[in-house]
């Protein structure tokens, strides 16, 4: 009997590698993801959400059969009608089925589109990295002019910046094109040599798949063997390498400081040219906070029309941790009701309603609690301002409002007390 109590009680834990989202952390995600849609909005994005759960052959065509998402780290299940399917480890496949599937190309302006949204990952947790997480994705269709890279770069800052986060870094690359790409994979196998035996396992895996992400490798004993291999701007075709000057150039008018890395080549297989990240120092060993690039052929790889696309994502995790420590968002309470007396509660209910819909946030008892322990209550709700309502108060058609940081109160009349307290705030916010 003991045992099988033991068990009935037993406390059902979350998943590894998810979280709860709890009240106090709360404040910080509504920041991020209001700021995020305020840039979107800001910069002509559409809002997109697609589901979380979609084929597996779209990432194993979009993100890349050789990549690590697909290989290693994808939540892939038969369904009950034996179909194969997958939670998305990332947005970019799904944005571009939207976007040929539902013909966007004709019903937006710009074919300029957002999502906000959970991913998964079969990843080793730790810090800043979940195997539940959430990004901000951000995709253009059909522009293949620089002044795009350099837009959706200068947004991606902007978006930190206005987050209020002062240490990020923007690094950017070029990998080429499928003209020039091959001769740098070639160049990089071709210095490689022998060596490529003392390499680790995945670089070894690389190789064979997609030579440029041996650059991805975290790896030390790899570091100075990477450290030796040819640097991709030094193989862009012409087209390619204006291509790049020019995202500088644009970057540089917008006065954004950023430093170039040949060991950008992100780990994803579709990237075409421009990749960049934002790095983010105070996040720990996971600190990027965001990063991208162009794909100039997904959007026909995945059997729409050829057009080129660019974009990024930012996983909210990291930037709700490098948000700067004094962050608050709204959710202070603006009003406490205690009702005084038995006769007092229908009225106060009422009261609390009405100051509601006028906008307030307003907080009340249940259950016929004493007035003292509403006042408790009361305090740690930590509300603006007390608002009683006894028999007194019913008789005159006022409530007294006590405002709770002075102690200070006042009697006011019970049809304006709405309009009071919403100019009262007003004021004090
Ligand atoms: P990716 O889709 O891999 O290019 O990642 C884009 C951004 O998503 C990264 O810069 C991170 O901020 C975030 N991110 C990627 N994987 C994870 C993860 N497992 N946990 C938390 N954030 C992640």
């Amino acid at each position: 009997m003991a045992a099988a109590t033991q068990r009935t009680k037993r406390v059902i834990h979350g998943i590894r590698g998810t979280r709860d989202i709890l009240p106090l952390e709360v404040d910080r995600w509504r920041r991020v993801e209001r700021v995020a849609r305020s840039v979107c909005d800001r910069y002509g994005y559409a809002e997109v959400r697609t589901p979380v759960i979609e084929r597996e052959e779209l990432f194993a065509k979009g993100t890349g059969e050789s990549t690590d998402i697909v290989q290693k780290e994808m939540y892939v299940f038969t369904d009950k009608g034996g179909e194969r399917v997958t939670l998305r480890p990332e947005a970019t496949p799904s944005m571009v089925r939207a976007f040929v599937e539902h013909g966007l190309e004709q019903a937006l302006p710009f074919a300029k589109i957002y999502s906000l949204g959970p991913m998964f990952r079969y990843e080793r947790p730790q810090k800043g990295r979940y195997r539940q997480f959430h990004q901000l994705d951000v995709e253009v269709f059909g522009i293949s002019d620089p002044a795009i890279d350099g837009e959706v770069i200068e947004m991606a800052a902007a978006f930190i910046a206005e987050l209020g986060i002062q240490t990020a870094e923007l690094v950017i690359n070029s990998v080429g094109c499928t003209g020039c790409r091959p001769r740098f994979s070639q160049a990089l196998l071709d210095a490689l040599g022998k060596t490529v035996q003392d390499l680790c396992g995945d670089c070894q895996r690389r190789v064979k798949t997609n030579p440029l992400r041996i650059f991805d490798c975290k790896v030390q004993a790899d570091q100075p063997i990477i450290e030796e291999l040819p640097h991709s701007e030094d193989f862009l075709c012409d087209p390619c390498r204006e291509h790049f000057a020019e995202v500088r150039r644009h970057l540089e008018a917008y006065g954004l400081q950023h430093r170039v890395s040949h060991r950008l080549v992100r780990g994803l297989d579709y990237y075409t040219r421009t990749t960049f990240e934002v790095l983010g120092g105070e996040v720990g060993a996971q600190n990027a906070l965001l990063g991208g690039g162009r794909y100039d052929h997904l959007v026909k790889h995945l059997g729409g029309p050829d057009r080129p696309g660019i974009g990024f994502a930012a996983g909210l995790e990291r930037l709700v941790l490098a948000l700067p420590e004094e962050t608050r968002e709204g959710n202070v309470v603006d009003a406490f009701v205690v009702a005084m007396g038995e006769a007092s509660w229908t009225a106060a209910r009422l009261l609390a309603r009405d100051l509601r819909r006028a906008g307030l946030i307003v907080l009340i008892d249940y259950e016929g609690r004493s007035s003292k322990s509403q006042m408790k209550r009361a305090n740690r709700s930590r509300a603006r301002w007390m608002l009683i309502l006894g028999e007194d108060e019913l008789a005159r058609e006022q409530v007294t409002v006590k405002e709770m940081a002075t102690s200070q109160q006042h009697a006011v009349g019970r049809d304006i007390v709405a309009t009071e307290l919403l100019k009262l705030r007003a004021r004090q916010t």
